[in-house]
Parts: structure tokens; C-alpha cells; sequence
């Protein structure tokens, strides 16, 4: 029988049994760039770190497993992990595409993966007909459930059978919501992406990034892109990713369970226009999430007013950090306009719901009556 999330966050040394490291509770950090070989034509099984790290290789089984997937490989960044994954793909081939991305995805699809000769389409995955964009030169489907910044929420598995359908792979980055909480490859999902700097990590002190698979192809071909490219996580960091995963559980419930207060209060300000949390019943994604995941996470995005009044918050905030990034133990409030989607064209901004009166919060693990005391302090300077 297979252990539970919690268990599996920190249990994975004794379990697999090859490793007997003196008892120590820490997996040990193989800082080493190369490995000594027992003679001609023998190897201990490592060869050189950019192929393969004894810590690098403990942290992949871990998410593999909390993610249900055969392997799962750790990249120096989630962008880093994006990049590796559109090796796959060859000029003339076609994505499906989310339309509300994190802006680094967009802006690697844009500026980057275009320029190689891929073709994109922006869909909303929640409310748009994605079989009518379906063309014969049409690879795969990328989404993010929940969505960044906008919470929008798409059904997995329906877009999974539409895949399935038609011979295309679906990738799904999971970041926002992470393995506790969602597991996209047993819902149907070929391939998952985390930005392992957010929810894994939880203490924004590390950069890193995640795919997980368990298609044996595209197994054999990441081994060999990331052998070629190098971009595979150091061993310091694995380590730090290994401790922070550690709390995962923990984490995740205290920090929703933050949210959920915080959207509920963030309703009732005066100055609040609209809440995207979709926690909330009135949320359009809620029901789905009742049905694909196990929780809805600790993003909450919300429209004030006036740009002014934005501005202000960002301003007066000071526990509550004016911050990029999301998925920690602190609490910070992002501007996405300037900050995650300033590469993202103003229209294509807008189109998405994105405006000047748009502000991100990752909830923390704080005391919540501490978070509503600051923010109630914020807005009672708007007017
Ligand atoms: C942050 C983020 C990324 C990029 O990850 P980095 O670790 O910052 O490179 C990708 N997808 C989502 C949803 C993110 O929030």
C-alpha cells in the first residue's frame, strides 16, 4: 500500500534501503563534480554531475513519487525545466497553449520558442473550444489549473480525453496548487511542470524546477537533454529542496487555510472590486476544484478600485512583502503589471484580465489575525 502524502514528504531514505549514511536523518549533500571509477570500463553508477548527483537523484525520486509519476527530473529553475521540455518538440509543431500563463512562460514561447519554429495558440482552457484548434501539425496542450495570475480553473481530465483523442501530450504545470494538493498525472496529464522555487521549496530561498513523467520516451529523452543542455539542480539546492518538501503538508494547509480567511476579508473591503480565490463558492472553477484537487492552494488575486489605490497598497505594505514570486513561508503581494507579466503585451494583459488595479497575494504561514491587522491598517489609508 502506498504511504500517505505527509509520510512520503519525508520517509524516502529508509525505504529505498541502498543508502545507509551513518543513520543520518539529512541526506547527504554530494557536493562533487565528477566520481572516481573503480577501474577500466567500470563506474560506480556516476559518472560526472551534470548527468547524474546522488542528492539530485534522492530529490527526483521524492517528487516523483508525491506526484504519482515514474521519474522526475530537477532542473536549476521552473524556466530552466520548461526550456528542457520544448526540446522536445521540432520547428512546425504546433501548442495549444493556456492563454494566462506565468509571463516567463509566455515570454519563452514568444521570444523564444517561436523564433525555433514552434506555433502557438492562446486559449482559455475553462471556457474556450480547444478541439476546434486542434490542426493536424498540433503536438500538445499547456495549461496551468489554477491559473497565474488569474485563477482561471480548467478541467483536467476533460482536456485529458481530448488529448487522448487526438494523439497530443498534456503538459500541466501544477505549481500553484503543488502535489499536495493536485496530482495532474492520474487525472490523465502526460507531463507536469513545478516551478520548485515556490510551494516545494516554501521558503523563497532556493531557485528550481520539475518535470514529471511517466511516459517511457520522453523519459529516456529528457535523460539524454539534460546530459546535453546541463541545466540539471546543484547539489546544495536539492538538498535545500529535499528539507523544504519536508513541510510540504504542513505548509500548504496552514497557508490555505489563510487564504480562505483572507479572501473572505478581502471581499468585504470597500476598496476591493473583485476576488479570484477559488476557494470561494462563487468562484467559477470552484466546483472543478472540488472534483480534481484535494484543496485550492493560497494564491488569491484581487482588483481594487483605482491603479492609484494599487499603487498604495504596494506602497504601505510591511510584513507583507512587495514581492515577486509566491509559495513561501512569507506572505508577499505582487504587482503583475510591472512585475511577473511586464513582458506580456499590454492587449494581451488586459485580454486576460490582467489591469493596473491587479494585485497577487501568496499567503504565508503567519498568524492570519496578524496578515488582516496589517492589511486592515493598508486600507484604511486608501481613500
Ligand atoms: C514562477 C513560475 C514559473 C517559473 O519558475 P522559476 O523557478 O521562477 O523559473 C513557472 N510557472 C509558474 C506557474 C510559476 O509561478
Amino acid at each position: 500500500m502506498s504511504r500517505g502524502i505527509n509520510t512520503r514528504c519525508l520517509h524516502l531514505q529508509e525505504t529505498e534501503g541502498q543508502v545507509n549514511n551513518y543513520g543520518s536523518l539529512s541526506f547527504p549533500i554530494y557536493q562533487t563534480a565528477t566520481y572516481a571509477h573503480p577501474g577500466v570500463g567500470r563506474s560506480t553508477g556516476y559518472d560526472y554531475s551534470r548527468l547524474q548527483n546522488p542528492t539530485r537523484e534522492h530529490l527526483e525520486k521524492i517528487v516523483a513519487g508525491l506526484e504519482n509519476g515514474k521519474e522526475a527530473f530537477a532542473l536549476s529553475t521552473g524556466m530552466a525545466a520548461i526550456t528542457l521540455l520544448f526540446e522536445l518538440f521540432r520547428p512546425g509543431d504546433h501548442i495549444i497553449s493556456e492563454a494566462d500563463l506565468y509571463g516567463g512562460s509566455i515570454r519563452l514561447f514568444d521570444n523564444v520558442s517561436k523564433k525555433n519554429g514552434l506555433q502557438f495558440t492562446y486559449l482559455n482552457g475553462a471556457s474556450d473550444d480547444i478541439e476546434s484548434a486542434i490542426r493536424p501539425d498540433t503536438k500538445a496542450i499547456y495549461i496551468e489549473t489554477p491559473t497565474n495570475p488569474m485563477m482561471n480553473v480548467s478541467d483536467i481530465e476533460k482536456i485529458a480525453q481530448i488529448c487522448k483523442k487526438h494523439g497530443l501530450l498534456l503538459i500541466v504545470d501544477n505549481t500553484f496548487l503543488s502535489p499536495y494538493f493536485q496530482n495532474p498525472i492520474q487525472l490523465g496529464a502526460d507531463i507536469v511542470i513545478h516551478s520548485g522555487t515556490k510551494f516545494l521549496g516554501g521558503h523563497n530561498d532556493t531557485l528550481a524546477g520539475f518535470i514529471v513523467t511517466s511516459n517511457d520516451e520522453i523519459i529516456e529523452k529528457l535523460r539524454f537533454l539534460i546530459k546535453t543542455t546541463g541545466a540539471g539542480l546543484a547539489p546544495f539546492d536539492s538538498w535545500l529542496l529535499i528539507r523544504g518538501i519536508k513541510t510540504l503538508g504542513v505548509r500548504m494547509e496552514k497557508a490555505q487555510q489563510n487564504a480562505l480567511e483572507l479572501a473572505s476579508w478581502l471581499k468585504e473591503q470597500k476598496a476591493v472590486t473583485k476576488v479570484f480565490y477559488p476557494g470561494l463558492p462563487e468562484h467559477p472553477g470552484y466546483e472543478v476544484m472540488k472534483k480534481q484537487a484535494r484543496g485550492f492552494g493560497s494564491m488569491i488575486t484581487f482588483n481594487v478600485d483605482t491603479k492609484e489605490h494599487a499603487l498604495k497598497i504596494l506602497e504601505e505594505v510591511k510584513m507583507i512583502k512587495y514581492a515577486e514570486s509566491l509559495g513561501g513561508t512569507e506572505t508577499l503581494i505582487t504587482y503583475p503589471t510591472t512585475q511577473t507579466h511586464a513582458d506580456v503585451p499590454e492587449e494581451v494583459r488586459l485580454r486576460n484580465g490582467i489591469t493596473p488595479c491587479t494585485l497577487r497575494l501568496s499567503t504565508g504561514i503567519e498568524d492570519v489575525e496578524d496578515l488582516k491587522a496589517e492589511l486592515a491598517e493598508v486600507f484604511s489609508k486608501l481613500n
